[in-house]
């Protein structure tokens, strides 16, 4: 899932609409969290009031032209920050997978953290094994986003994301705090595999957080 990232500078695009994404999906690139985070995606997203998209198309006929047009609310399709070729379906699906996570999840969370950004978002498989993933992870789907937040020290800032999200009651399928960032996934098929999980160090193995209620979570990332 979110094992240590390669270091190095990565080939960063950015779409029409000022929208950062990494140019090719194969070799060796940056950090994500380093090369997305913060300053790289804050001026890249507009600031909280900005109208939101308008161009919902439908992602069930998803193409190359809609990359750099709205999914949700305050996410666009290039917000996954590859474009959803080589994971662990077609590009339709990643880019469906994708709107839902938007939808369901981070469009609540960037509405009570506009400093909230993606770090990394869909994932091609061959890239889910670089970074010591099976190559069939959430990320590959398009279900997944590791995220931060900007304005306060990354650990604090991911503990708040998390906590949010932990007793928020958003229909998230896992939920893990990875120390610098948080990763959630939704999975609208499978809500009863709800899981909260925690890692300090990035790497697994990843201690069981005590489930929904997250009665096992170290005390300084527990909500309750
Ligand atoms: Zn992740």
């Amino acid at each position: 899932m979110c094992d240590a990232k390669p270091a190095g500078s990565g080939n960063v695009l950015t779409t029409p609409s000022g929208v950062p994404y990494y140019a090719d999906n194969k070799g060796q690139r940056a950090g994500e969290t380093k090369a997305m985070g913060p300053g790289v995606g804050e001026t890249s997203q507009p600031p909280p009031g900005d109208q939101p998209p308008t161009d919902l198309t439908d992602c069930t006929t998803y193409t190359d032209a809609q990359w750099d047009t709205g999914c949700s609310e305050k996410f666009k399709f290039a917000h996954m920050n590859r474009k959803p070729q080589g994971g662990s379906c077609s590009e339709a699906e990643v880019a469906c997978n994708w709107q839902k996570l938007c939808q369901n999840i981070l469009d609540k969370v960037k509405t009570q953290f506009p400093g909230m950004t993606i770090s990394s978002g869909f994932r091609p498989s061959s890239y889910d094994r670089e970074l010591g993933g099976n190559g069939n992870g959430d990320h590959t789907y398009g279900k997944a986003a590791d995220i931060q937040l900007l304005g306060a020290g990354r650990e604090e800032g991911a503990k708040q994301l998390f906590k949010f999200i932990g007793s928020s009651g958003l229909p998230y399928s896992q939920l893990i705090y990875e120390g610098g960032w948080v990763h959630v996934a939704y999975n609208g098929s499978s809500p009863a595999s709800v899981a909260v999980l925690v890692t300090r160090t990035g790497k697994a193995p990843y201690q069981n957080g005590g489930g929904r209620s997250g009665s096992a979570l170290p005390p300084d990332l527990r909500w309750a």
